[in-house]
């Protein structure tokens, strides 16, 4: 029988009115196990109407109160992790363990959220004039939405939502339609925890509910996690109705690997970043950039044997190292851009187009794929592929290295693997990429740092999450009082300064 999977508005579970669906798979067999409604715009605005009337007595509910029902959604996601994570697993496919790890990476926002009152203290100045004092203070603005991609189902809403609702805002949001169970649990153990209806609500849909929400006047702010194309248009259509927009975008992630790096260590931090949940992840790495042909020579060496021998299964069988691709259409596009290069005269090393796993032939399953030698002007170097696919593309000294990636369209994350200071130095220095690491080969920022990357990786001015994160969904005010014991009377009309 298929799930049907519907809305959460006004702290209830809704079905779908609008006659539209998608349908959901199971990506390691292939079923489809349910099916999404796609809202139609009068759905969206009967959760934005919600959502505002929520909002008075929410955003005067004191921090600390807000921050508390936040601990104890936090300990229903701790206590329940393997029901959520099974979740992802069946519609996103990565493996059950990596599905832990995200949420894990998640409930770290929502501890960072519920320090809400010490991150909302403003700043204050006595006398700023004679018996004038002046504060600044953050306020939330109102109601705000979040659209986010289907890779990380728990992770990429809880960059946003925590932030979002301990600031006290009201929190919309518009999960991938690929995988859209999560979002539904996520909302009842925010009831559960004692989140007034309204505060926290769930549209599924399509690119209908996206533009109604977009072209809403209720809504204050737009967060939004996906490919850069779409970013670009969230980000373009929300500021061009006046609405605050942060939009995270694709990627294509380098690692270069100095001749002096513990070249085990490398390799094994390359297996984990460009492999691990099937290379769909924004900030897997994509590239292998050694330096000097002995490197590469060594690196490749060491690579071949554990790409050819990574474990590929189901995400609920605990030996597979990688699950499948998320659909059919995924598994598509990935697989063409392995002909591409080969087309394009790259040295195709492991080639994971003709994997079969018994027992899940239809499932969307894509061995390790490796390619040498591919050069910066071959699309499958240029564009994000998003699936387990790593390139080596050699470079014969450090400078020829760091311009290739300071020239990339995307500058998401990136690494450097040495034992040479200065290099990694100038490395963390110059190089032109929203989030480094040096021997760090994911270097995703925690939950009280902030995540973003540069160039077409993000648009707009604010990171997620941590500080960026309080700022994005605040905003200052100041409040100049003048207390009037021994002010003399009369009205003054020119500009006040300190005379
Ligand atoms: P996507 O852009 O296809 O979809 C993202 C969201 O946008 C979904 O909710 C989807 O329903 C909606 N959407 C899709 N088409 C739309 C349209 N035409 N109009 C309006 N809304 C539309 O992305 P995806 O395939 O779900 O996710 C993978 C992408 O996300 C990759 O490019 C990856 O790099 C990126 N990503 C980036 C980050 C980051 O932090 N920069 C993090 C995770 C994923």
């Amino acid at each position: 029988m298929l799930t049907e999977i519907g809305h959460y508005v006004n702290g209830s579970r809704v079905v779908g009115r609008s006659g539209r669906h998608a349908s959901v798979f199971n990506p390691a067999t292939g079923e489809q196990t349910g099916s999404v409604a796609l809202a139609a715009t009068a759905e969206v605005d009967a959760a934005v109407a919600a959502a505002a009337a929520a909002f008075p007595a929410w955003s005067r509910m004191p921090p600390l109160r807000r921050a508390r029902i936040l601990g104890k959604f936090l300990a229903l996601v701790d206590a329940r992790i393997d029901e959520l994570a099974a979740v992802i697993t069946a519609e996103h496919g990565k493996v059950l363990s990596d599905a832990v790890g995200e949420i894990q990476r998640g409930m770290e926002v929502v501890e960072f959220a519920t320090g809400i009152p010490q991150l909302l203290k403003g700043e204050v100045t006595e006398n700023v004039g004679t018996r004038v004092d002046s504060h600044s203070l953050r306020q939330p603005l109102g109601v705000v939405a979040g659209i986010t991609p289907f890779n990380f189902p728990v992770m990429v809403p809880m960059w946003m939502f925590p932030v979002a609702i301990a600031c006290g805002n009201c929190f919309i949001l518009k999960p991938s339609e690929r995988d859209p169970g999560a979002s539904l649990l996520m909302a009842e153990w925010l009831t559960e925890a004692g989140l007034p209806d309204g505060v926290f609500q769930v549209v599924q849909g399509d690119k209908e509910a996206v533009d109604a929400l977009l072209h809403h006047s209720d809504i204050a702010a737009i967060s939004f996690v996906g490919s850069t194309p779409i970013a670009k248009y969230i980000y373009a259509t929300a500021t061009a109705q006046g609405k605050r927009a942060q939009a995270l975008g694709g990627a294509k992630n380098h690692m270069i690997v100095m001749p002096d790096a513990d070249l085990d260590q490398a390799v094994d931090a390359l297996m984990g970043a460009a492999y691990g949940s099937a290379g769909e992840r924004c900030m897997a790495i994509s590239v292998a950039v050694p330096v000097g042909e002995q490197t590469a020579d060594a690196l490749m060496e060491r690579l071949i044997p554990k790409v050819r021998a990574l474990k590929v299964g189901p995400g609920t069988d605990p030996e597979s190292d990688m699950g499948p691709l998320v659909t059919r259409q995924h598994y598509d596009k990935v697989r063409g851009y392995i002909d591409q290069g080969v087309a394009e005269g790259a040295e195709l090393v492991v080639d994971g187009r003709d994997l079969k796993l018994q027992g899940y032939e239809d499932g969307y399953f894509l061995g390790g794929t490796l390619f040498d030698r591919v050069t910066p002007d071959m699309r499958i170097y240029r564009e994000e592929i998003f699936g387990p696919v790593l390139a080596v593309t050699r470079a014969p000294d450090y400078a020829t290295a760091a311009a290739l990636i300071n020239a990339h369209e995307f500058g998401n994350g990136t690494a450097i693997f040495t034992r040479d200071g200065d290099a990694a130095r100038e490395f963390a220095h110059g190089i032109e990429v929203g989030m480094v690491g040096i021997n760090v080969p994911i270097p995703v920022p925690m939950a009280f740092h902030s995540f973003g990357g540069w160039k077409a990786s993000l648009f707009g001015d604010h990171h997620m999450h941590g500080p960026e994160g309080v700022r994005f969904y605040t905003r200052l005010k100041t409040i100049t009082t003048r207390w009037p014991t021994g002010i003399r009377a009369g009205a003054d009309f020119v500009m006040p300064t300190m005379k």
